[in-house]
């Protein structure tokens, strides 16, 4: 029952491709527990239209007269301009608004202004006025209204953002000050609230600033109103006193926008480790404003995956036997090793600036000294990597890549699997792994610090998901499943993720170069070996058909330089050796060939992959008796993405 249930391709427009995730860890889920999930969920759906206003003060007004026209004007549903304006209606659904989610840009319809306005003029009552609509139209339109949601260059960053977190007429300079202003006279200096996170600066009559807050009966009332009602529900279902204390601060913070309470509601959160359900809902990131203070709305509920959290609780019951029994020089390793736990989870909604477009990971809170004094949580979301994972098995990508059926099968069979166990390794244990020696400045490596710290947290896990001691663990299918992840690694740091950088380009981000420096490294020694032993190489780039492909002949070899190269990133971060960081990262690490590049983007272009990924939600129901008791809530996987953003936007609005 776990992957046919559904086709994943359920729609592409634009440069977008819709998946739907599954929640099979709701199921198994006791009624109390899902009526928890159930009304946070609806909590999570209900700040839907804050971050619509909060993306550009138009876009409700946009939202409505699309679909008005969609459902009630009677212009023809046939032809060019009709099938242009599906693809803008879609784009706007997606993106929250009329700017791209992911650029910011203004995307632009492919209909003309005459089409829509005719097409307006064909409903016979319009939602929207005819002087609204006289504004709307050149909003749409014309590419030099609102260019950008939000800009990082210009005289002035607000004028020149369409974001919607600052008044009329405040500028950059002003609202700088005034913040400023609030920092330095904080109560408490060391503990400074997230100054101007909730509210949206403003100038009264006489020009003077002053902050409208987000609250029940503020800003956003009607909708902060509405997520109120359905936390007090969820308060009743929960799982524990401590998830009890948190709902009640949040409803307390979002009737008084008190920022102080906030605070305390974060710190109650971060201690809740022990419920099943776990959930966000709230003003949280700051990508939308450009000078990072205002936060956007987001809302999720995620569920705990007890499988795959076991999975890394048994990485860090093991650290220490990583610890003794990797390659690395003894001087170079920690006496006490403790791993760290990484909870996964599956995501159950996602709602507001997490809605369709999400992350995959997400690790709160976003404050400085809470995260300094009580920490932060992390989690993986399972779910959704599925769902990704799902989507490129069917979409050519890796049969493009992966020339031979059988390698490609061993990677459709087991890369999901591996890649997970893969960042488990990484981040429960690679990181954690290996000491400084005394006297060495944490910060020796400078600008190639990042690298070879990401260098050597894949080292630490491609050395160990090959070790017997996995499935010894039971944490892999078969014992040969680890040459998936190998291959989908090499393939990756090789060549696939050149289709991220633009002709011309090197490569610069610390990731990015840790993969090309592991992979090319280890080609190098596959040829060098492969001379000096008039053998074939371990790794090589061969051409079949004109196209270069990967080939791996001798995986456990392969293995071997991985441990070799641990080793040796190890000691050049314990010893702080910043020439030999800078000499691996710059000969390994950063140039791109550019013939094989030109290749690689061409055979990426043939593929007309969507760029862009997002979600469409499950959708809960309470099943009641006929006395009205509820007895399940039911789970449905059956709506479109346009059924599902009509339904929004007739029962969240
Ligand atoms: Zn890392």
């Amino acid at each position: 029952m776990r992957n046919d249930l559904f086709t994943y391709e359920d729609l592409r427009f634009a440069d977008i491709q819709l998946l739907r995730y599954r929640v099979p860890a709701f199921e198994g889920l006791p009624l109390r527990q899902k009526q928890y999930v159930y009304h946070l969920a609806e909590a999570a759906l209900s700040g839907r239209d804050i971050l619509w206003d909060q993306n550009c003060r138009h876009n409700l007004d946009i939202r409505h007269l699309l679909e008005d026209i969609l459902l009630h004007s009677a212009i023809a549903h046939e032809g060019k301009d009709w099938d242009a304006f599906l693809t803008y209606l879609r784009q706007v659904w997606f993106a929250n608004g009329i700017h791209h989610h992911y650029s910011t840009d203004k995307f632009l319809p492919a209909f003309s202004a005459d089409w829509l306005s005719e097409a307006y003029c064909l409903i016979p009552e319009p939602v929207v006025a005819g002087e609204r609509f006289a504004e709307l139209l050149p909003v749409i339109t014309d590419p030099s209204i609102m260019p950008k949601r939000v800009c990082q260059s210009g005289e002035d960053l607000i004028a020149s953002s369409a974001c919607n977190y600052y008044g009329e007429g405040v500028t950059q300079q002003e609202a700088e000050r005034f913040y400023a202003a609030k920092k330095a006279s904080a109560p408490v200096p060391d503990q400074p609230v997230m100054y101007g996170m909730n509210s949206r600066l403003e100038k009264d009559a006489e020009g003077n600033l002053y902050e409208n807050t987000y609250s029940s009966g503020g800003l956003y009332g009607r909708q902060i109103g509405r997520i109120c009602q359905h936390l007090e529900k969820a308060m009743e279902f929960a799982e524990n006193d401590r998830q009890r204390e948190i709902v009640s601060l949040l409803l307390q913070f979002y009737r008084t926008g008190s920022l102080e309470t906030f605070d305390q509601y974060t710190i109650q959160w971060i201690a809740e480790t022990e419920g099943m359900v776990d959930f966000v809902n709230g003003f949280t990131e700051v990508y939308g404003d450009p000078l990072g203070l205002k936060a956007s709305w987001e809302g999720y509920v995620n569920i705990l995956d007890r499988e795959a959290t076991l999975r890394t609780e048994i990485l860090s019951r093991n650290a220490q036997w990583f610890e003794d029994n990797s390659p690395v020089d003894p001087r170079f390793k920690k006496k006490e090793c403790k791993g760290v736990t990484a909870r996964v989870v599956q995501a159950a909604i996602l709602g507001g600036d997490l809605y369709p477009s999400s992350a995959i990971g997400i690790n709160l809170p976003n404050s400085n000294w809470v995260r300094s004094v009580y920490g932060s949580k992390s989690v993986t979301i399972g779910n959704l990597t599925e769902a990704y994972d799902q989507a490129a098995k069917g979409n050519g990508f890796r049969k493009e890549f992966i020339p031979d059926d059988k390698v490609l099968d061993m990677v459709n069979r087991y890369a999901h699997e591996l890649d997970d166990l893969h960042t488990d390794l990484h981040e429960c244990l690679g990181h954690g792994s290996g000491q400084i020696l005394p006297g060495v400045d944490a910060d020796a490596l400078g600008v190639h610090g990042s690298t070879i710290e990401e260098t050597r947290a894949d080292l630490f896990a491609l050395y160990y998901i090959a070790d017997h001691k996995m499935h010894e663990l039971g944490l892999t299918p078969t014992p040969e499943a680890w040459k998936s992840n190998y291959y989908t690694y090499m393939l990756n740091g090789l060549m696939t993720q050149l289709v991220r950088i633009e002709p011309g380009r090197q490569i610069e981000e610390a990731h990015m170069r840790n993969r090309a420096l592991i992979a090319h490294w280890c080609l190098e020694q596959s040829s060098y070996w492969a001379k000096v032993f008039g053998t074939i190489p371990a790794m090589e780039l061969a051409k079949r058909e004109g196209k270069t492909v990967l080939e791996i002949h001798d995986y456990p070899t392969l293995r071997q330089f991985i441990g070799q190269l641990l080793a040796e990133i190890q000691r050049i971060k314990s010893e702080g050796d910043t020439l030999a960081a800078k000499h691996l990262v710059e000969k390994y690490g950063v140039e791109v060939d550019s013939a094989l590049h030109q290749e690689v983007l061409q055979r990426y272009k043939a593929l007309d992959l969507a760029p862009y990924k997002g979600f469409i939600n499950p959708r809960y129901t309470l099943v009641t008796d006929t006395e009205g008791t509820v007895t399940d809530v039911s789970i449905a996987y059956d709506e479109t993405f346009d059924q599902q953003m009509l339904r929004y936007g007739r029962e969240y609005n």
